[in-house]
């Protein structure tokens, strides 16, 4: 699910990435969706853990103390986070119970949830303006993307298939500035590499439509992802964001249960 929702945006870099108010912009360019987004996923994710602490509380054993046989506890709020004696204590149980049931039956409701927004991108459609087969990005270099498509990493292989790099950043933001100005600042100081598809015809259609790799079939393939603002799928996304949000940041939520509770 993680590798789905690569869209940049993830609890620790939007919260160290907020800026203050008066520094958003108040427009409708990409720029000012991206602060929207931004500020969006933050209330979301509020929201997604309140919502599974109350789930977990339905199963947080009650009065269990009073008969327990571990000798000088001192844990007097019985917090899903606190640090549970490893034998003996129901809480400790019930900090394992939650482990099995977010990774277990409650994820796989987050996967069904996910795939129903991906089905939903059918009932849109490609108006073939191009700007994605014009400006693509990656964190990795071509050369790293050869290797990884060697590896068997599928999208890799479908991406060195038909994109090169630009020779230059230059060239890539000339060919869409807002675009590729938003794409700088969602990775903030990461790298990120551009490319361009040299199978895009003059006409701005793709000149091997039939045979074309399924990275590009499926595009985009997440409703997180930036787009560029001519792009159809704009209204797709405009539809799901907040469902995705919220599945994003349950399937985060259950990553940090599992590392302070597994
Ligand atoms: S193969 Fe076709 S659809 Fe895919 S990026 Fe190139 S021009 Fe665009
Ligand atoms: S940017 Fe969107 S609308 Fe434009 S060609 Fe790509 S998928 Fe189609």
């Amino acid at each position: 699910m993680s590798n789905f929702f690569s869209s940049g945006l993830n609890g620790n870099n939007l919260f160290s990435a907020a800026k203050p108010a008066e520094e958003k912009p108040k427009d409708s360019s990409l720029n000012g969706q991206y602060y929207d987004l931004k500020d969006n996923y933050q209330q979301i994710f509020v929201e997604a853990a309140e919502s599974i602490r109350k789930d977990l509380d339905e199963f947080k054993p009650k009065d269990v103390c009073k008969d327990c046989s571990v000798k000088d506890c001192k844990i007097e709020k019985k917090d899903i986070f606190a640090p549970y004696p490893p034998a003996g204590c129901k809480y400790r149980e019930w900090q394992m119970q939650a482990i099995t049931y977010l990774t277990g039956d409650y994820k796989n409701k987050l996967q069904a949830a996910l795939q129903s927004l991906m089905d939903k991108r059918n009932e849109y459609e490609c108006n073939k303006c191009g700007a994605c087969c014009k400006l693509a990005v990656s964190e990795y270099s071509y050369a790293q993307l050869k290797q990884r498509a060697l590896k068997g990493d599928k999208f890799s292989e479908d991406f060195v298939s038909v994109f090169v790099p630009y020779e230059t950043e230059d060239e890539a933001k000339k060919v869409n500035p807002e675009y590729f100005e938003l794409l700088n600042k969602l990775v903030e100081d990461s790298k990120i590499y551009y490319y361009h598809c040299p199978k895009l015809g003059d006409d701005n259609l793709c000149t091997i439509y039939e045979q074309r790799p399924n990275i590009c079939k499926n595009f985009p393939h997440n409703p997180l992802k930036l787009l560029p603002s001519e792009c159809s799928f704009n209204a797709w996304k405009d539809e799901v964001a907040h469902q995705a949000m919220l599945l994003k940041a349950k399937a985060d939520i259950i990553n940090y249960y599992k590392e302070k509770l597994g």
